[in-house]
């Protein structure tokens, strides 16, 4: 299903154009505008979703086996020295569009923004952290 008001949703079935590296019946896969490296992809659903809650679990299942593909791919074409695959979820977590899409990034050893996904560490007592491990251990 389409979301009239989603700029990804009409990017995904080719109403607004965008440079498309790949398009099967469920995706689009587009570089990003506003790249963080030199061929950063996003993976568009062409079905609408807003974030990893909404997804169908078997779409979700595609888009890492498409990135595992593509990221071996682009490696290859793009010379790059690493790779990173990220997904954010809601605007806390740096979400700006809010139609499910999975990060491509090639990363350069010449690079001057490696450092983009660094975060600083919260500590947690032992105790808390089986506390923690023990809200969501997951069976
Ligand atoms: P996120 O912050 O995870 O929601 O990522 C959104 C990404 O979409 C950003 O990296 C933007 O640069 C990118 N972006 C936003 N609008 C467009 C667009 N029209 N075409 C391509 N990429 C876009
Ligand atoms: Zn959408």
């Amino acid at each position: 299903m389409k979301d009239e008001n989603c700029i990804f949703c009409k990017i995904a079935a080719g109403e607004i154009p965008s440079n498309t590296i790949y398009e099967d019946g469920d995706f689009r896969v587009i570089l990003d505008l506003n790249p963080a490296a030199k061929g950063h992809a996003l993976i568009l659903p062409k079905e609408h979703c807003a974030d990893i809650y909404e997804i169908d679990e078997e779409l979700a299942g595609k888009v890492m086996k498409l990135a595992k593909k593509l990221a071996v791919h682009m490696t290859e074409k793009l010379s790059c020295d690493g790779f990173n695959i990220l997904q954010n979820n809601h605007e806390v977590a740096g979400q700006t569009v809010f139609h499910f899409h999975m990060h491509l990034i090639p990363r350069y050893k010449e690079a001057k923004n490696n450092d983009i996904l660094m975060w600083s560490h919260e500590t947690f007592t032992p105790e808390e952290m089986a506390a923690i491990r023990d809200q969501i251990q997951y069976r």
